[in-house]
């Protein structure tokens, strides 16, 4: 595969030309080219030589969109297809604040939750930081073809455990600014609870808000759906969490899929608010979504029930708006369906 320029940022960019003396102010210029997932072809400000010569050696964006399954409330799911064929999915929601993406991190993933159609067939490879970022630059352009609007924020919680791609996914979150104008704030890391990687991300400095996949309230709960629950405890989770917090400032999301006759007793309240009281944390529950696994989502009073209590112990918490219901909406069923076809 030929190099991906979207890897570098500007300034890599530049010592890149210079070893094969392209002046210095071509990088600036191709930098704003690619960041808007423009082709090689299309760079109108770059001589002709240029542009054969950049194609010849590189590749502009690292994937393209191969399908969009856009529903009835305006979410667009994408399928994405990688410079090696590769296929991962992300999601385009439309809030009354703007865009969001929700973008993959790693072509499936090794985690294994039972929950989750992403992780059945297991890792295949991680993305790249340009792949990840490609993924924004492609649905930035996708909506600048139909309205004048840019995504505002993106949630990494597509396919892959983010800080299981930790160098990548950390370089991508230095190339979001410079290149989308999107800061960390405007980023939320979903992690399934890597806790070395969770106390890494707070040394490094980074502020994107952290969201644990919780989804248990006891060890032995959450090793039957979490087969990462065999290598981290719960505590040490939410030890790792409050570290982040206590560096950070920034409040955690607790996120919490509600199964029934798994978690959603009302002992299962109490654990939960006990867990996440000592340090700023907003609980969001998921009514678990339909990936032919053998476990059972919940109705919504059965919800409902599980959030009064919740509230009435004084936790933070709401239940999760379900977006794109029409059009496969879980992570993962859109890449299995269009793979069976
Ligand atoms: S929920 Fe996240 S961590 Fe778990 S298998 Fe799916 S993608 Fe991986």
């Amino acid at each position: 595969m030929k190099t991906l320029l979207l890897d570098f940022s500007q300034s890599e960019l530049e010592g890149e030309f210079s070893t094969l003396g392209i002046e210095r102010y071509r990088a600036e210029q191709v930098y704003k080219w690619i960041s808007a997932g423009t082709d090689f072809d299309e760079m109108s400000n770059l001589p002709k030589s240029l542009r054969t010569l950049l194609a010849e050696k590189y590749d502009s964006v690292g994937a393209k969109i191969v399908k969009d399954a856009v529903s009835r409330d305006g979410t667009v799911k994408f399928l994405y297809e990688l410079r090696d064929g590769k296929l991962i999915e992300g999601v385009l929601m439309k809030y009354k604040y703007g865009y969001t993406l929700c973008a993959s991190t790693q072509v499936g993933c090794r985690m294994g939750c039972a929950f989750c159609a992403s992780g059945r067939d297991g890792l295949e490879r991680n993305l790249t930081s340009g792949e990840i970022l490609s993924e924004v630059v492609c649905a930035n352009a996708y909506l600048a073809k139909r309205e004048n609007a840019r995504i505002g924020n993106v949630v990494l919680m597509g396919s892959g455990e983010p800080l299981d791609n930790y160098d990548n996914v950390t370089a991508f979150l230095d190339l979001l600014t410079p290149s989308q104008g999107i800061g960390q704030r405007g980023v939320s890391l979903s992690t399934c609870g890597i806790t070395p990687n969770i106390r890494r991300l707070a040394d490094d400095g980074y502020s994107v808000t952290l969201c644990l996949s919780l989804h248990a309230t006891t060890d032995e709960q959450r090793k039957k759906v979490m087969p990462t629950a065999n290598a981290y405890k719960i505590e040490d989770i939410i030890s790792a969490a409050e570290y982040y917090f206590g560096k950070s400032g920034r409040r955690v999301i607790v996120e919490y899929a509600m199964m029934r006759g798994v978690n959603i007793s009302d002992s299962d309240a109490v654990r939960l608010r006990n867990l996440t009281k000592n340090f700023p944390c907003h609980i969001n529950l998921i009514p678990l979504n339909d990936t032919d696994s053998s476990l059972s989502g919940v109705n919504k009073s059965e919800a409902r029930a599980f959030l009064s209590k919740l509230t009435s112990l004084g936790a933070s918490a709401t239940i999760r708006r379900s977006l794109g219901e029409d059009i496969e909406g879980a992570c993962g069923q859109l890449k299995r369906r269009y793979t069976k076809k």
